[in-house]
C-alpha cells in the first residue's frame, strides 16, 4: 500500500498511531485489520522518522505532535 493511501484507510478504521518511547503504537487493536497492520509494519520507519513540523516531536507520520495539531480545535464531525 501507498503510504499516502494509508493514513485515510488508518482514518477510516478509527486507527490512531501514537510513538511511545520509540516504538510505533496502533490502536484500537480490534479496529486493526491485517491489512492496516501490514501497511503499517511496511512504513513504520517513514511513520518512525516523521517529525512534528514545528517542534521535532515524534508524530508517527502525521506532522504535527497534539499540540501542534491545526486540526486539533476542529470540532468533531
Ligand atoms: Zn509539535
Amino acid at each position: 500500500m501507498d503510504i499516502r493511501d494509508l493514513f485515510p484507510k488508518i482514518a477510516a478504521a478509527g486507527v490512531t498511531l501514537r510513538v511511545v518511547d520509540g516504538a510505533l503504537r496502533a490502536g484500537p487493536v480490534e479496529a486493526l485489520t491485517d491489512e492496516l497492520r501490514a501497511a503499517i509494519r511496511e512504513h513504520r520507519e517513514a511513520l518512525l522518522a516523521a517529525r512534528c513540523q514545528h517542534c521535532g516531536e515524534p508524530t508517527a507520520g502525521y506532522g504535527f505532535c497534539d499540540a501542534h495539531d491545526p486540526f486539533a480545535d476542529l470540532p468533531a464531525r
